[in-house]
């Protein structure tokens, strides 16, 4: 059942379709729990996703449903991409788009990761 009236997941989409290689991405890590890969449209000069594996729409979904094993799993990733691009030093940023007034254009919960550059402040406008 769909969290807070969003719509149930999707099968079909993008990041679905990547999971099951069905789609190339280019990969910067995988593990049980995760795949990163790079945005095909980046935003800033690294601009890596996180997506979990399991079939989570929004952060609520995610929170609500997942196992803590998977909830970990996820965490630990982003935290261990950022360091492996070399982020920590620097600094960088995390992002999740969720919903209609958060942009989310792919309803597969993910975190964006961008660095490479000062980002500026908060919210980019519209
Ligand atoms: P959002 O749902 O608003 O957080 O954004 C989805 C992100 O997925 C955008 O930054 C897109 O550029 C990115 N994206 C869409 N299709 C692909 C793809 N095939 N490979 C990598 N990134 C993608």
């Amino acid at each position: 059942m769909p969290v807070s009236g969003l719509a149930p997941y999707d099968d079909a989409n993008i990041f679905a379709r990547i999971l099951r290689g069905e789609i190339p991405n280019r990969t910067v890590y995988e593990d049980e729990w995760v795949l990163a890969f790079h945005d095909i449209n980046p935003q800033a000069p690294t601009h890596v996703l996180v997506i979990p594996k399991g079939k989570y729409v929004s952060f609520a979904d995610f929170s609500t449903k997942a196992s803590e094993a998977e909830i970990a799993g996820m965490i630990r990733a982003v935290g261990k991409v950022a360091q492996m691009l070399g982020l920590e030093e620097p600094g960088y940023r995390l992002l999740a788009n969720l919903g209609e007034h958060g942009g989310q254009e792919v309803p597969h919960f993910h975190v964006h990761i961008f660095g490479g550059r000062p980002l500026g402040r908060m919210v980019m406008p519209a």
